[in-house]
């Protein structure tokens, strides 16, 4: 973090903006171009008016040709209108294509997010990174969304200047007639040199000021960063509707109020900022305002100097004030600009951190063969496997066969290890030791999409989507309603349906439609087990898939078991060992390791053994 916090150098400004700049182009380019039309347009035509309203007023103050006159009004009115109708044109074109371009933006996050390495979203430092990113983006619009900014500006600024300057070209070479005696000195060249040279100083001081003012956001982004943390975190609490009722019992929104009101915060009244605005950074900012009047101060002076001495006429005296000071305003932009750009640096370094963030996970190649007959045979050999940045292994020298077709169960205390080693079958972590194998190949070496047609799981802590019942179910927008209704009543979900006044069209919860339905635990859960029999895969995994049930739901479920599974090799994962006597095969987990394997007969026959302790100790409680 101490090295974001420095500006970075040109060099690097260039490399990391210029990057950035790619990814809009490659991604929206029509966006990009829309806006450097817009901009082209904006920048260049104003000078035409100006040209023509000089024509004007020195043909009044001239020779007074009614006829010209006439001419050149037309002309102006005409030029203006034909101007004013492409700027609509343009901009609605621009609208439409910069249409919500925060999403834009959130969409390359959310595409890294999706492809990245299981494994890395359980890392701290991620999940640090994306909402670091995230607070600078909505704090101060830093970032991605900046580059687009700086890009229109640098665009405008450049055009501005070219336009301006080419109009203001004879400012500089109209000569004062000899008949002026004394003024003639401004045909000097080095007086026009000096006059020149003046203008630039004020025009690159008073941006590089507001620049001065504009680092000390940049110089202080961990400040930053941890205040928008904190307020995004405590801020937002009244959002989170999971934890309104704890909020009311505990009493949590004064816990919030006194991290949101903290006045020493870095953005409170007592704080960094705050103090930097009373201090240098306000000052900086005054004194780059002030520069900028006297730039006005000495163009008029020169201009007005010149006309009284006979160099051009009174028309000219606008043209040449308005576009002198146009070309100081882009060069002003320019330069506040590339400043700005350079203070975005540091962030944009954050953002490729990020979007750089490597998939160490080993993506293989090999496709797999689809089978009718679903034999497809996994084989867990010497499986270890610490979590990244653990210091223990969770599993300890797994092997274990699954047999194709087979019930499956696993049972275990908790923190035994049998969601993780749910997780390395599924490919969402690969061992640390040890190989896993599919029809004798190491999973490794499959295409890793096509691996994952292979597991229908549900998990413990899975999610349903506030969108349709049926969406939820096919996760698909286009579904087959006849299977989902067929998936929903497989998992027990029949009575539950009823409430659901539009059948599978019904949304889930209350988020985007106000005639939502807010499911049960329960209810959730079987449709978390209808999302898995609508996927049909050839291994059903279900992770302690009766938690939220009542016993009648419970019974229900385990009654229909060998309907769910059907053909399917299945592996069910729970702590009622009563619900586990039904399958082929029981393994149990203690500590990371496999200690006992075989039918419930056999197990509870060791009264030694760790099966029987626990199924004994849930025995007594039910009799009790
Ligand atoms: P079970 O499903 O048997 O309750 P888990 O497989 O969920 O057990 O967890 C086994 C152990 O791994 C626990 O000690 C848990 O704290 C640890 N663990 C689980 N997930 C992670 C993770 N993402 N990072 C580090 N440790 C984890």
């Amino acid at each position: 973090m101490e090295k974001n916090s420095k500006l970075k150098s040109w060099r690097e400004t260039r490399t990391l903006t210029s990057r950035a700049f790619r990814i809009f182009f490659k991604r929206y380019p029509q966006m990009v171009m829309s806006r450097l039309l817009s901009v082209m347009w904006t920048a260049l035509t104003p000078y035409v008016g100006i040209y023509l309203s000089a024509l004007v007023i020195d043909e009044l103050a001239g020779s007074r040709n009614i006829r010209r006159l006439q001419a050149l009004v037309l002309l102006t009115l005409l030029s203006g209108a034909f101007t004013a109708l492409c700027s609509a044109f343009l901009e609605k074109w621009k609208e439409t294509q910069n249409a919500g371009l925060w999403l834009k933006v959130e969409q390359i996050f959310a595409e890294k997010l999706f492809e990245m390495d299981y494994g890395n979203l359980d890392e701290t430092k991620t999940a640090e990174l994306l909402s670091t990113i995230r607070q600078n983006q909505n704090g101060g619009g830093w970032g991605l969304y900046r580059v687009i900014e700086n890009y229109e500006t640098l665009c405008s600024s450049l055009l501005t200047i070219i336009g301006g300057f080419s109009t203001t070209i004879a400012l500089f070479t109209s000569p004062v007639p000899e008949s002026a005696g004394a003024y003639t000195i401004w045909n000097h060249p080095l007086c026009v040199a000096l006059v020149i040279a003046v203008m630039i100083v004020i025009t690159y001081t008073a941006p590089a000021l507001y620049n001065k003012a504009g680092s000390y956001w940049a110089r202080n982004a961990d400040s930053i960063n941890f205040s928008n943390r904190m307020f995004s975190f405590f801020g937002w609490l009244g959002d989170r509707k999971e934890i309104a009722a704890d909020v009311r019992v505990y009493r949590q929104d004064k816990m919030c109020e006194r991290y949101n009101q903290k006045k020493d915060d870095a953005f409170g009244s007592g704080g960094q900022f705050a103090a930097y605005s009373r201090g240098p950074a306000g000052l900086y900012s005054a004194l780059s305002s002030a520069v900028s009047v006297l730039f006005t101060g000495v163009v008029y002076t020169f201009v007005c100097l010149k006309a009284w001495a006979g160099a051009f006429g009174p028309g000219a005296v606008t043209q040449y004030v308005v576009s002198a000071t146009k070309v100081a305003g882009g060069v002003s932009s320019l330069i506040s600009m590339l400043g700005n750009m350079r203070n975005n640096a540091s962030f944009l370094e954050q953002v490729f951190t990020f979007l750089d963030i490597e998939n160490r996970m080993y993506q293989g190649s090999l496709t797999i063969e689809k089978r009718r007959d679903r034999k497809y045979e996994v084989e867990f050999r010497n499986v270890s496997f610490r979590y990244p940045g653990s210091t223990y292994d969770v599993l300890r020298n797994v092997n274990m066969k699954f047999e194709i077709g087979k019930r499956l169960a696993v049972v275990g205390r908790n923190g035994s290890g049998k969601t993780t080693f749910i997780k390395l079958l599924c490919r969402l972590y690969d061992p640390t030791e040890g190989e896993i194998l599919l029809n004798g190949i190491d999973i490794r070496k499959y295409n890793y999409a096509e691996y994952m047609t292979l597991f229908s799981v549900v998990f413990q802590d899975f999610q349903l989507f506030a969108l349709k019942l049926g969406e939820n179910v096919a996760s698909k927008v286009d579904y087959d309603e006849v299977r989902v209704l067929d998936c929903l009543e497989k998992a027990g979900f029949t009575e539950d349906f009823f409430k659901m006044q539009k059948g599978v069209e019904t949304y889930l919860y209350k988020d985007y439609e106000k005639d939502g339905v807010n499911v049960s635990g329960g209810e959730a859960q079987k449709i978390a087990i209808a999302r898995a029999l609508y996927k049909d895969a050839p291994f059903i995994i279900l992770d302690e898939p009766t938690a939220a049930l009542d016993p009648v739901a419970e019974a229900e479920i385990y009654f229909r078991f060998n309907e769910i599974a059907g053909d399917k090799t299945s592996v069910y994962i729970s702590h009622r060992l009563s619900s586990c006597k039904f399958c082929d095969k029981i393994v149990v987990f203690h500590g990371g390791e496999v200690i006992q394997q075989g039918t419930h007969d056999s197990l509870v026959a060791e009264e030694n053994g760790e099966y029987y302790k626990l199924w004994h100790t849930q025995a007594q409680y039910y009799t009790e």
